[in-house]
Protein backbone atom coordinates (compact mmCIF):
# COMPACT_ATOMS: atom_id res chain seq x y z
CA UNK A 1 0.00 0.00 0.00
CA UNK A 2 1.01 3.81 -0.84
CA UNK A 3 2.97 5.36 2.10
CA UNK A 4 1.79 8.72 2.13
CA UNK A 5 3.31 12.08 3.94
CA UNK A 6 1.10 14.14 6.64
CA UNK A 7 2.22 17.28 7.78
CA UNK A 8 0.74 18.79 10.52
CA UNK A 9 1.38 22.60 11.38
CA UNK A 10 0.01 24.81 13.96
CA UNK A 11 1.45 27.27 16.97
CA UNK A 12 2.18 25.78 19.97
CA UNK A 13 -0.69 24.29 21.74
CA UNK A 14 -2.83 23.33 19.20
CA UNK A 15 -2.57 19.59 20.00
CA UNK A 16 -0.13 18.78 17.08
CA UNK A 17 2.12 16.49 18.69
CA UNK A 18 -1.15 14.28 20.52
CA UNK A 19 -2.74 14.25 17.74
CA UNK A 20 -0.20 13.56 15.17
CA UNK A 21 1.13 10.38 17.82
CA UNK A 22 -2.25 8.76 17.61
CA UNK A 23 -2.98 8.99 14.12
CA UNK A 24 0.99 7.59 13.47
CA UNK A 25 0.01 4.77 15.77
CA UNK A 26 -3.41 4.31 13.67
CA UNK A 27 -2.40 4.37 10.75
CA UNK A 28 1.06 1.92 11.24
CA UNK A 29 2.81 5.10 10.65
CA UNK A 30 6.31 6.79 11.81
CA UNK A 31 5.84 10.35 13.99
CA UNK A 32 8.23 13.35 14.23
CA UNK A 33 8.10 15.64 16.39
CA UNK A 34 10.27 18.06 14.60
CA UNK A 35 9.64 20.49 17.87
CA UNK A 36 11.80 18.28 20.03
CA UNK A 37 14.35 18.67 17.66
CA UNK A 38 14.72 22.35 17.70
CA UNK A 39 14.41 22.00 21.34
CA UNK A 40 17.57 19.31 21.79
CA UNK A 41 19.71 22.54 20.14
CA UNK A 42 18.37 24.69 22.58
CA UNK A 43 19.09 22.49 25.06
CA UNK A 44 22.57 21.84 23.57
CA UNK A 45 23.20 25.86 23.90
CA UNK A 46 21.81 26.30 27.10
CA UNK A 47 24.21 23.38 28.20
CA UNK A 48 27.25 24.80 26.93
CA UNK A 49 26.54 28.45 29.09
CA UNK A 50 27.42 30.30 26.08
CA UNK A 51 26.35 33.84 25.14
CA UNK A 52 23.31 33.84 22.33
CA UNK A 53 24.89 34.61 19.07
CA UNK A 54 24.67 32.98 15.29
CA UNK A 55 28.49 32.19 15.16
CA UNK A 56 28.43 30.04 18.78
CA UNK A 57 24.93 28.26 18.08
CA UNK A 58 26.06 27.74 14.46
CA UNK A 59 28.93 26.39 15.68
CA UNK A 60 28.00 24.40 18.18
CA UNK A 61 25.74 22.54 15.58
CA UNK A 62 28.92 21.16 14.03
CA UNK A 63 29.89 19.11 17.29
CA UNK A 64 26.40 17.71 18.05
CA UNK A 65 24.60 14.84 17.30
CA UNK A 66 20.59 14.47 17.54
CA UNK A 67 18.78 11.50 17.01
CA UNK A 68 14.92 10.37 17.36
CA UNK A 69 14.29 7.19 18.28
CA UNK A 70 10.73 5.47 18.32
CA UNK A 71 10.07 3.52 21.84
CA UNK A 72 6.74 1.86 22.62
CA UNK A 73 6.26 5.60 24.60
CA UNK A 74 6.53 7.83 21.50
CA UNK A 75 9.47 9.79 20.41
CA UNK A 76 12.62 9.85 22.08
CA UNK A 77 14.90 12.55 21.74
CA UNK A 78 18.75 12.01 21.89
CA UNK A 79 21.53 14.45 22.48
CA UNK A 80 24.91 13.13 21.66
CA UNK A 81 23.50 9.50 23.13
CA UNK A 82 21.74 10.85 25.91
CA UNK A 83 17.85 10.71 26.42
CA UNK A 84 16.52 14.00 27.01
CA UNK A 85 12.96 13.41 26.22
CA UNK A 86 12.18 15.04 29.45
CA UNK A 87 14.92 17.76 29.81
CA UNK A 88 13.47 19.27 26.12
CA UNK A 89 10.16 20.16 27.72
CA UNK A 90 11.59 22.66 30.77
CA UNK A 91 10.65 26.04 30.83
CA UNK A 92 13.70 27.37 30.08
CA UNK A 93 14.36 25.58 26.95
CA UNK A 94 10.67 26.30 25.89
CA UNK A 95 11.31 30.40 26.63
CA UNK A 96 14.46 30.07 24.28
CA UNK A 97 13.81 27.86 21.77
CA UNK A 98 12.04 30.55 19.42
CA UNK A 99 14.94 32.73 19.01
CA UNK A 100 17.33 29.77 18.42
CA UNK A 101 14.72 27.89 15.65
CA UNK A 102 15.02 31.17 13.64
CA UNK A 103 18.67 31.03 12.92
CA UNK A 104 19.41 30.33 9.66
CA UNK A 105 22.05 27.58 10.17
CA UNK A 106 20.00 25.92 12.58
CA UNK A 107 17.03 25.97 9.91
CA UNK A 108 19.28 24.11 7.67
CA UNK A 109 20.40 21.47 9.14
CA UNK A 110 17.26 19.94 10.67
CA UNK A 111 14.56 20.67 7.63
CA UNK A 112 17.50 18.24 6.15
CA UNK A 113 17.22 15.92 8.83
CA UNK A 114 13.61 15.61 8.54
CA UNK A 115 13.38 15.39 4.99
CA UNK A 116 15.71 12.54 4.99
CA UNK A 117 13.39 10.80 7.51
CA UNK A 118 10.40 11.54 5.58
CA UNK A 119 11.84 10.35 2.58
CA UNK A 120 10.16 6.98 2.41
CA UNK A 121 6.79 8.64 3.24
CA UNK A 122 4.62 6.54 5.80
CA UNK A 123 5.13 9.86 8.32
CA UNK A 124 3.36 11.83 10.19
CA UNK A 125 5.24 15.09 11.01
CA UNK A 126 4.48 18.18 12.96
CA UNK A 127 5.81 21.47 13.66
CA UNK A 128 5.48 25.16 12.18
CA UNK A 129 6.96 25.04 8.43
CA UNK A 130 6.30 21.06 7.27
CA UNK A 131 3.59 21.46 4.95
CA UNK A 132 5.42 25.28 4.10
CA UNK A 133 8.58 24.31 3.66
CA UNK A 134 10.07 21.21 4.79
CA UNK A 135 7.68 19.03 2.27
CA UNK A 136 5.35 21.30 0.53
CA UNK A 137 4.41 18.40 -1.70
CA UNK A 138 3.04 16.57 1.28
CA UNK A 139 -0.11 13.75 0.44
CA UNK A 140 -2.28 15.59 3.48
CA UNK A 141 -1.53 18.94 5.20
CA UNK A 142 -3.15 20.13 8.19
CA UNK A 143 -3.52 23.30 9.88
CA UNK A 144 -4.46 22.79 14.04
CA UNK A 145 -5.70 25.71 15.35
CA UNK A 146 -7.51 26.65 18.67
CA UNK A 147 -8.42 29.54 20.93
CA UNK A 148 -5.34 30.62 23.06
CA UNK A 149 -7.33 30.43 25.80
CA UNK A 150 -7.78 26.92 25.21
CA UNK A 151 -4.37 25.83 24.77
CA UNK A 152 -2.90 27.78 28.04
CA UNK A 153 -5.17 25.28 29.78
CA UNK A 154 -3.61 22.57 28.09
CA UNK A 155 0.08 23.20 28.05
CA UNK A 156 -1.01 24.50 32.53
CA UNK A 157 -2.82 21.15 32.91
CA UNK A 158 -0.12 19.09 30.68
CA UNK A 159 2.67 20.71 32.88
CA UNK A 160 1.23 20.29 36.31
CA UNK A 161 0.55 16.08 35.40
CA UNK A 162 4.49 16.47 34.98
CA UNK A 163 5.08 18.57 38.56
CA UNK A 164 5.23 21.85 37.24
CA UNK A 165 3.18 24.52 38.84
CA UNK A 166 2.60 27.55 36.56
CA UNK A 167 -0.37 29.57 36.05
CA UNK A 168 -2.42 29.76 32.84
CA UNK A 169 -1.50 33.90 32.91
CA UNK A 170 2.22 33.22 32.64
CA UNK A 171 1.28 29.99 30.51
CA UNK A 172 -0.45 31.93 28.33
CA UNK A 173 2.20 35.19 27.96
CA UNK A 174 4.54 32.64 26.94
CA UNK A 175 2.29 31.10 24.16
CA UNK A 176 1.10 34.71 22.75
CA UNK A 177 5.07 35.66 22.83
CA UNK A 178 5.93 32.23 21.12
CA UNK A 179 3.78 32.44 18.60
CA UNK A 180 4.24 36.13 18.13
CA UNK A 181 8.18 35.67 17.70
CA UNK A 182 7.67 31.80 15.20
CA UNK A 183 5.12 33.16 12.39
CA UNK A 184 6.85 36.73 12.32
CA UNK A 185 10.59 35.27 11.90
CA UNK A 186 11.94 35.87 8.35
CA UNK A 187 12.74 32.45 7.85
CA UNK A 188 10.24 29.83 7.53
CA UNK A 189 7.68 31.53 9.90
CA UNK A 190 5.05 29.64 11.19
CA UNK A 191 1.73 30.18 8.29
CA UNK A 192 -1.18 28.08 7.19
CA UNK A 193 -0.12 26.38 3.69
CA UNK A 194 -2.81 27.08 1.12
CA UNK A 195 -3.80 23.87 0.54
CA UNK A 196 -3.87 23.30 4.14
CA UNK A 197 -7.12 21.92 5.56
CA UNK A 198 -7.52 24.29 8.69
CA UNK A 199 -8.86 22.16 12.10
CA UNK A 200 -10.21 24.37 14.92
CA UNK A 201 -9.74 22.38 18.15
CA UNK A 202 -10.86 24.56 20.32
CA UNK A 203 -13.52 21.97 21.56
CA UNK A 204 -12.78 19.18 19.87
CA UNK A 205 -11.58 16.07 22.22
CA UNK A 206 -8.21 14.80 21.23
CA UNK A 207 -9.96 11.45 19.52
CA UNK A 208 -11.76 13.32 17.50
CA UNK A 209 -9.39 14.95 16.20
CA UNK A 210 -6.78 12.28 15.79
CA UNK A 211 -10.39 10.49 13.86
CA UNK A 212 -10.53 13.87 11.55
CA UNK A 213 -6.82 13.44 10.50
CA UNK A 214 -7.24 9.78 10.04
CA UNK A 215 -10.43 10.12 8.09
CA UNK A 216 -8.45 12.39 5.23
CA UNK A 217 -5.30 10.35 5.01
CA UNK A 218 -7.85 6.92 4.89
CA UNK A 219 -9.62 9.08 1.83
CA UNK A 220 -6.47 9.64 -0.33
CA UNK A 221 -4.88 5.84 0.65
CA UNK A 222 -8.57 4.89 -1.03
CA UNK A 223 -7.86 6.79 -3.96
O1 LIG B 1 6.30 22.08 18.83
P1 LIG B 1 7.07 22.72 19.96
O2 LIG B 1 6.24 23.65 20.78
O3 LIG B 1 7.79 21.72 20.80
O4 LIG B 1 8.17 23.58 19.22
C1 LIG B 1 9.10 24.34 19.94
C2 LIG B 1 9.60 25.48 19.08
O5 LIG B 1 10.41 24.96 18.03
C3 LIG B 1 8.55 26.34 18.40
O6 LIG B 1 8.06 27.36 19.24
C4 LIG B 1 9.34 26.92 17.23
O7 LIG B 1 10.11 28.03 17.63
C5 LIG B 1 10.29 25.79 16.89
N1 LIG B 1 9.87 24.99 15.75
C6 LIG B 1 10.11 25.46 14.48
N2 LIG B 1 9.83 24.71 13.39
C7 LIG B 1 9.30 23.49 13.54
C8 LIG B 1 9.01 22.98 14.82
C9 LIG B 1 9.29 23.77 15.92
O8 LIG B 1 10.59 26.58 14.34
N3 LIG B 1 9.07 22.74 12.45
Amino acid sequence: MKKIIIAIDGPAGSGKSTTARLAAERLGYIYIDTGAMYRAVTLAWLKQNEVFSEDVICNLLDNIKIELKQSEYGQRTYLNGEDVSDEIRSIEVTKNVSPVSAIGCVREKLVDMQRELGRNGGVVMDGRDIGTVVFPNADLKIFLIASVDARAMRRTLELKGKGTFESVEEIKKQIIERDLYDSSRDISPLKQAEDAIEIDTSNLTIEVQTEKVVGFALEILSK
